[in-house]
């Protein structure tokens, strides 16, 4: 065990992987430096509060707008800086989700646990999914399971289990829409292992996710609350980095990029301002090209499978509207499977999912383009952008009106893709790393913020351990 006291780290990147590094540095007794090269810190958490004279204030996210509840890292970590009482939940009472069919707004239907029904009736009167589709889900519990544990990608295992139609009505909208991934190349393993987990378990998706089901109901009725499976803060996502921020007591420094870093018997590390500073550890949490050509003289051949994680294109416009101007059925939003064709890939309704986001009588809501299924979109000037988007809300919703404010934010190059085989890579990209470097963020063990802290976590503890 090395001992904390003695140690010197560098934190390099001041989104939540970079900050929350920081933080389980600062637990652990290491010093640190901490360095960002923009001039704000959270990297892709971003909230930007809208006051609107007269009327009130909006909070609009630019990147996450909440995390899944399930992974309590984020949870745990909010609650060890003081911000328990900040957390809110989504309004479940509201939680319909539609999804675009023909053009239609079509409910998911009641009892669908992801993309597996657990309800026969609210699935068989549902005009989502055709006859001959239906009829080719029933047989799943009678396939054979695949027994060994390779990847596959989560097209090939939908179709597999359930069959194409279920693959182009809801694993590719909800579940691959997450990732902003073509679900052809994302991997199984990496993204949702639980499924293969339920397949080898019960020798059925549908089997298991119905035992899971059956266990939530037994757990509430032991007496667990009911719980919220997406949580966010009142103030907006930001505030997580805001508490984080004025907890850390390290150098911390913005402004400040990171050009070189070279190793002799400790790392030095070359910055942009021109000076240089020497550490035991690196932590690199920015985004795997940039990390690949910072750790190439030092790692080629974990460079080399760092460059080959690919990333995609993705923006996000919100717009605010009056209530009465919009009138949209309550539901947390709808989602646009690719064989609809459209250049939007789903809308949120950001003030209906959480309070707190939009003054009484008004609305915000955002819609999400790019990725691998409409990155025309995100090449659009703001203008036309806009309209586009006021196109398809018209489309969708009849909404005719003009909104009270619109906020676009584009985001280039920076969703990464988990390719099948995904966390065999990341596994020998950390053997060939030399000891004291390591690699974390979104590109590796995870895309969502609780992913990214649970990552800075384990790195910490793999740190003192040598
Ligand atoms: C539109 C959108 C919606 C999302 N929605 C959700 C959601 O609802 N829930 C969820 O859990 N996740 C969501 N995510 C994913 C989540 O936001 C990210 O995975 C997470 O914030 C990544 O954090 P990070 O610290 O790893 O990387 P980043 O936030 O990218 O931070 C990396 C930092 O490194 C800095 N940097 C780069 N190069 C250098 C250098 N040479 N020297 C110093 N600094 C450098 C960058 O400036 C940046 O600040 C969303 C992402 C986007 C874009």
């Amino acid at each position: 065990m090395a001992d904390s006291r003695t140690l010197k780290a560098i934190v390099v990147g001041g989104g939540i992987s970079g900050l929350s590094a920081a933080w389980f540095l600062q637990e652990r007794g290491i010093a640190y430096t901490l360095l960002e090269q923009s001039s704000r810190w959270g990297g892709k958490i971003r909230t930007e509060v809208v006051e609107c004279e007269g009327i009130g204030r909006f909070v609009v996210e630019a990147g996450p707008d909440s995390f899944i509840a399930q992974k309590p890292w984020a949870t745990q970590l909010a609650r060890a800086l003081g911000l328990g009482d900040e957390l809110i939940g989504t309004n479940d009472d509201q939680r319909k989700i539609f999804v675009l069919n023909r053009g239609r707004l079509t409910p998911l239907p009641d009892g669908l646990l992801l993309i597996v029904p657990t309800r026969f009736m609210p699935f068989a009167l549902s005009p989502l999914i055709s006859i001959p589709g239906k009829l080719r889900m029933a047989v799943e519990p009678f396939l054979p399971p695949r027994h060994d544990d390779g990847d596959e990608s989560l097209a090939a295992f939908v179709q597999r289990r359930l069959g194409a139609e279920i693959l182009d009505k809801l694993a590719e909208p909800l579940m691959s829409g997450i990732y902003n991934t073509d679900p052809h190349d994302q991997s199984l393993l990496a993204t949702f292992p639980r499924f293969r987990k339920l397949e080898l378990e019960y020798g059925s998706l549908t089997r298991g996710m119905l035992a899971s089901r059956r266990a939530a109901v037994n757990h509430k009725l032991d007496g667990a609350k009911p719980s919220s499976m997406f949580l966010s803060f009142k103030g907006g996502m930001e505030a997580l980095v805001t508490r984080l921020v004025s907890a850390l007591n390290g150098d911390l420094r913005l402004d400040t990029g990171v050009q070189t870093i070279e190793r002799t018997d400790r790392y030095c590390v070359t910055l942009t301002d021109g000076t240089s500073l020497e550490a035991d550890l690196i932590v690199l949490t920015p985004p795997a090209p940039i990390a690949a050509d910072l750790i190439r003289p030092l790692a080629p051949d974990a460079a080399a499978l760092v460059d080959a994680i690919r990333y995609v294109t993705t923006g996000t416009l919100s717009l605010a509207y009056r209530a009465s101007d919009a009138r949209l059925p309550r539901s947390f939003g709808v989602v646009i499977p690719r064989s609809e064709n459209r250049p939007i890939n789903a809308v949120t309704m950001s003030s209906i999912k959480f309070n707190h986001r939009a003054p009484d009588d008004y609305v915000l809501m955002r819609a999400f383009f790019g990725g691998s299924r409409s990155p025309q979109t995100v090449e659009l000037d703001d203008a036309t952008l806009v309209s586009v988007v006021r196109g398809e809300l018209e489309r969708i919703y009849g909404i005719r009106a003009e909104p009270l404010f619109t906020r676009t934010y584009r985001w280039r190059q920076a969703t990464p893709q988990y390719a099948v085989g995904h966390l065999d890579r990341v596994d020998q990209i950390e053997r060939a790393l030399p000891p004291g470097l390591f690699l974390i963020g979104s590109a590796f063990r995870g895309v969502g913020v609780p992913d990214c802290v649970h990552q800075a976590q384990e790195i910490v503890t793999k740190a003192l351990q040598g």
